[in-house]
């Protein structure tokens, strides 16, 4: 069904509603020592869809406090939720073996005794416990109606549409799992903090997403592909996960960086090039690509101004917590932990 908000051709009306806050503080920990990295290039297409008119990219920003970069201004919640149920189904649909965080996940899963139920948030069509096997009992959070069908079709028991049905579940599991989730939320802290409450202690959640400690990201800045994806919102780093875990009480079991799509030496060499030429020189850059497509009678496309996607880059990370044990761990270290964000918050 088409959002009531979107035209007769499905596309979305052209008066965005962004949050256009002047002077934005981390999302995370309130702190507004922060730091704009660079502009983020606009965005022509949602969940691989193509928009009627760009999404600003507006300025990537990272808390000198808690490390969190994250895009601002952002679309608000409605025009979010317009636009993912207009998200082509296709876009998040992967072979599980392609998959490096899957495979690390279901390895980290098995080798860890006294596991026995899983929740995947954002688990789509169900594949990644599909491929787990039934040895687990399985079950998933997901906002897309057709997709969280296929996923009861496979035997997962569907509990939540929503992130917010993390607070409400009547029994927490063994293993919660969220990959490539964290970097469509606002605010991760508030995020991992969801996913504790949803497991019991003594269990493991297991995040993944990109790294922007990677050099590569670190290099090209706001240009960088990952955070040019209009979806993604918030990014983390292995500094940020040690301090959040400590302020909620988790233990880090494992931290794993990883290449999203690893490549061929041949491809990884040519990404890396172009990358490195719209870095120094984005405007010839954009010439080029430009010149090459009129050249072969193809359309010369916006995004050209964007270099193209470095897939092959080890800029991903996976990280495993342990929620401790002891009952009501969380709220004290939470409690904790404002109390020492608010200490160490620079002088404005
Ligand atoms: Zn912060």
């Amino acid at each position: 069904m088409r959002h009531p908000a979107a035209d007769i051709n499905g596309t979305l009306p052209t008066n965005r509603s962004l949050n256009t806050g002047i002077a934005p503080s981390c999302p995370g920990c309130g702190s507004i020592g922060i730091s704009r990295i660079g502009s983020i290039p606009d965005a022509f297409e949602f969940a691989g869809r193509k928009l009627d008119t760009p999404l600003p990219g507006g300025s990537l920003y990272r808390c000198r406090v808690c490390t969190l970069h994250w895009r601002h201004p952002q679309p608000d919640k409605r025009e979010l939720d317009a636009l993912y149920r207009q998200g082509d189904a296709a876009s998040w649909q992967y072979h599980p073996v392609r998959r490096q965080d899957w495979q690390i996940a279901m390895a980290i899963i098995r080798k860890n005794d006294g596991l026995h139920s899983v929740l995947d948030v954002g688990c789509f069509d169900g594949r990644f416990l599909d491929h787990l096997g039934t040895d687990y009992r399985r079950a998933g959070i997901e906002v897309h109606p057709r997709a969280a069908e296929h996923a009861a079709s496979k035997g997962i028991q569907i509990v939540g549409r929503d992130f917010s049905d993390l607070e409400t579940l009547p029994t927490p599991f063994d293993v919660v799992v969220a990959m490539d989730v964290i970097e469509h939320v606002g605010n991760p802290k508030e995020f991992l903090g969801s996913l504790a409450k949803a497991t019991r202690p003594g269990g493991l959640i297991i995040v993944s997403t990109g790294n922007t400690a990677a050099w590569s990201w670190r290099l090209m800045r706001g240009m960088y592909w990952y955070c040019s994806i209009a979806e993604h919102l918030s990014f983390i780093n292995p500094q940020w996960c040690k301090l959040i875990s400590h302020e909620l009480g988790l233990e880090i079991t494992d931290l794993e960086t990883f290449s999203h799509e690893p490549a061929k030496p041949s491809a990884t060499f040519l990404q890396a090039s172009a990358n490195l030429f719209y870095r120094c020189l984005p405007n010839l850059a954009y010439g080029l690509r430009r010149f090459h497509a009129l050249r072969k009678g193809l359309a010369c496309r916006p995004s050209f101004r964007t270099p193209p996607h470095w897939r092959s880059a080890r800029d991903h990370l996976l990280v495993a917590f342990r929620v401790p044990l002891r009952d009501g761990a969380h709220d004290l270290h939470c409690t904790d932990a404002r109390v020492s964000l608010e200490v160490s918050r620079p002088a404005s």
